[in-house]
């Protein structure tokens, strides 16, 4: 999605943006922002002003968020001048941005690193729109979109994938390659966006500047990434749904609480700056605008009758780690009913929101694993207390929830441990006969952890005791999923390397649920 549109259409849309100013009052809003920021003065831009792509999401049935950021210099602060920019948008019918169906301009504030975030209203359901922008004489590469079916309309496909935990410098983003050439409506990332760890030798990429802390620092990490050409081919291709895992801002935060004994008001200065840059970078509504350390990332989308999607923020609201936050045998934190992932007011909206659901299939992407696995072989137990098995009590709420209220079809997404997972959530994982209440499938990174390996010997193990877990590999990759009323298909898409650019894709496992069965099959 690269290709620049011909001058003549800007041209054309400008010619009805006048016929439309001459019409009235509208001209006021443009020319107070415009007399705010650079005087009469055009903004003269040195190079392309378009470095980081566009992007897409929150797609709902009317509409959509349309997103790009001015940094004509990303990797340091992004070098615009510090007042407001006027850029114009346009979203179209066909790619070729001739039959356009909306225009405006946006200003980009040197408050929010001169990015723009567009909530385009008044689309048709269901359909594929292309947009751009413009500022002064650059354009931006041409984005693809989608908005979703209208609510309570029968729908009978959705094709979707997942992806999570993108260490820059431990690979390349060749997944996200092959993830852009999918025949796809939407994508959801599960967190790990980013990495927040200083620059270090010795891998395939570096990053810049020290360990993420201000702001700034930020905001030059996310730039770095979204110069990926990947990475960008991926968001210009299909609307994105985000949600963030520890890595936006720090290892294994919890809520207030950083790794390192940090004090509570120091750790939320660095977390808002954190949540600040995500916003600015994600395409994000303004309801996920951040005041302060706070941003409100949880949130549904349905998807006609077929699907509604509960996005899980696992790290804002949880209480700290119990067990010194490491792989242990569980201690009593671990079963303290207090002890929380989503906090009570997420927990009580999922709830009310799995209840009222009348979609075919109820999907939750989310960040940590929800399967009891326990990860040593033989009779001692560990398991991961950054994940659901360090927060018992509530697992075994949602998990009787469903197990009680049966919402239709529970669908687990999960990312963070760059490994791909098929697991069995029952109400009981101690017990064989305990029912299967749910799915969940795990997708790997899409580069953390280097060009990793299909099973290893003590992994092999690990699944053998667990017997819940059907399927496990550690190769780098994403998932591609289908979904209709009688089944959801989950295609493993593997890439054999990520330290060199160039593997090709290869499907390493395919898994489906059919609807009313819980618990997933090999196809
Ligand atoms: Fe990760
Ligand atoms: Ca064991």
């Amino acid at each position: 999605m690269s290709t620049r549109r011909s001058p003549d259409s800007w041209v054309r849309a400008e010619v009805s943006r006048r016929a439309f100013l001459a019409g009235g009052l509208a001209l006021l809003p443009y020319r107070r922002s415009y007399a705010s920021g650079s005087g009469s003065q055009p903004v003269r831009l040195q190079t392309s002003p378009f470095t980081l792509g566009v992007a897409s999401g929150d797609p709902a049935s009317d509409g959509v968020v349309l997103w790009t950021r001015l940094a004509p210099d990303p990797l340091n602060g992004g070098g615009m001048p510090l007042e407001p920019v006027e850029v114009r948008w346009q979203i179209a019918r066909d790619d070729r941005m001739v039959n356009i169906v909306n225009s405006g301009i946006a200003v980009a504030s040197p408050m929010w690193a001169h990015a723009v975030h567009v909530e385009v209203a008044g689309l048709e359901p269901d359909r594929w729109y292309w947009y751009q922008f413009r500022v002064g004489n650059e354009t931006s590469p041409i984005g693809r979109t989608r908005t979703l079916p209208n609510p309570g309309t029968p729908v009978d496909r959705l094709r979707f994938a997942f992806a999570s935990c993108q260490h820059f410098e431990m690979g390349y983003f060749t997944a996200y390659q092959h993830l852009a050439a999918e025949d796809l409506d939407l994508v959801f990332h599960l967190g790990d966006y980013i990495y927040e760890t200083a620059s270090r030798d010795g891998d395939v990429r570096q990053h810049l500047g020290p360990e993420l802390n201000t702001l700034d620092d930020y905001r030059n990490r996310y730039a770095q990434y979204r110069g990926d050409p990947d990475l960008q081919a991926a968001h210009a291709a299909f609307p994105w749904i985000v949600t963030w895992d520890d890595h936006e801002v720090a290892n294994n935060y919890a809520g207030t609480v950083s790794n390192r004994q940090d004090a509570v008001d120091v750790f939320l200065e660095r977390r808002a700056a954190a949540y600040q840059a995500y916003y600015e970078h994600m395409p994000l509504r303004r309801s996920s605008m951040p005041q302060g350390p706070s941003l409100q990332l949880y949130r549904q989308f349905s998807y006609g009758t077929l699907a509604s999607f509960f996005v899980l923020d696992t790290r804002q609201y949880r209480t700290d780690q119990p067990c010194e936050d490491a792989i242990k045998p569980p201690c009593d934190g671990v079963f303290d009913p207090r002890a929380t992932l989503l906090g009570a007011e997420q927990e009580r909206w999922l709830f009310d929101g799995l209840d009222r659901s009348q979609s075919r299939w109820n999907v939750m992407p989310q960040q940590v694993m929800m399967a009891k696995v326990d990860l040593m072989p033989g009779p001692p137990q560990r398991y991961a207390m950054d994940q659901w098995s360090g927060y018992d009590a509530e697992r075994t709420r949602l998990l009787d929830f469903l197990r009680r209220r049966r919402p239709a079809n529970p669908v687990v997404l999960t990312g963070d441990i760059h490994s791909n997972w098929v697991n069995d959530l029952k109400a009981d994982f101690a017990d064989s006969k305990s029912p299967v209440v749910a799915t969940e499938f795990v997708g790997t990174s899409i580069s953390s952890g280097g060009d990793g390996a299909d099973l290893s010997e003590v992994m092999k193990a690990v699944v053998a005791e667990n017997e819940f877990v059907k399927f496990y590999n550690s190769q780098r990759g994403y998932v591609s999923c289908e979904v209709t009323p009688a089944a959801m298909r989950a295609d493993y898409r593997i890439v054999d390397y990520v330290t060199r650019r160039g593997a090709p894709r290869r499907t390493r496992a395919t898994f489906v649920v059919d609807s009313g069965i819980p618990g997933a099959q090999p196809a």
